[in-house]
C-alpha cells in the first residue's frame, strides 16, 4: 500500500493521527472531517496515496463510491453535497485524494453545508464546445 511518511491522511489511515474512524475496508478509510462545515461531515479517502483523483489507479477505486453512498444515509441528510477537490486552485488542501460528504439541510442558506456560487456561463459558442469536444474524444 503506497503512503507517505509526511501525508496527514496516510497517518490516520496507520493510526498515527487519531481519528473518528466510520468505515474501513482493504483500500478505504471514513472518518469524520475535524472542521466540518455541516453537521455530519465526513471524508471517505483511498488508503494508496495519491495527491489528485487521476493519480489514483483504477484497481484502488473501487470501494469509494459504495462507502460514499453508505455515509450519506448515515447522515439522514435529505440533501447532501460530495465534493472531491484536485488542487490548490480547485481548494484542495490536504495533498490525498479525498471525498467529502456534506449535509445541506433544506433551510440552511449560506449558514451550513456547501456554499455554491454556480459561475456565469462561459461564453463558449457551439463550433467552440464542439472542438473542445472533438480534442477530449480524442484523449479517451
Ligand atoms: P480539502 O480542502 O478538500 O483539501 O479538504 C481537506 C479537509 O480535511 C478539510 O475539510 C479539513 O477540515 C479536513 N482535515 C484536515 N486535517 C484533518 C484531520 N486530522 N482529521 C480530519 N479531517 C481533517
Ligand atoms: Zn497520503
Amino acid at each position: 500500500m503506497a503512503s507517505l511518511a509526511s501525508c496527514i491522511f496516510c497517518k490516520i489511515v496507520k493510526g498515527e493521527i487519531p481519528s473518528m474512524k466510520l468505515l474501513e475496508t482493504e483500500t478505504i478509510f471514513a472518518f469524520m472531517d475535524i472542521g466540518p462545515i455541516a453537521k455530519g461531515h465526513c471524508l471517505v479517502i483511498p488508503k494508496h496515496h495519491a495527491a489528485k483523483l487521476t493519480d489514483l489507479p483504477d484497481d484502488q477505486m473501487g470501494d469509494i463510491l459504495p462507502a460514499v453512498k453508505k455515509l450519506a444515509i448515515a447522515t439522514g441528510a435529505e440533501n447532501y453535497n460530495i465534493l472531491q477537490n484536485n488542487g490548490r486552485a480547485a481548494h484542495q488542501e490536504v495533498d490525498h485524494v479525498h471525498f467529502h460528504i456534506i449535509p445541506k439541510p433544506a433551510e440552511a442558506g449560506d449558514k451550513e453545508g456547501l456554499i455554491i456560487g454556480w459561475p456565469t456561463q462561459r461564453n463558449l459558442s457551439k463550433d467552440d464546445i464542439s472542438k473542445i469536444f472533438e480534442e477530449m474524444k480524442s484523449k479517451l
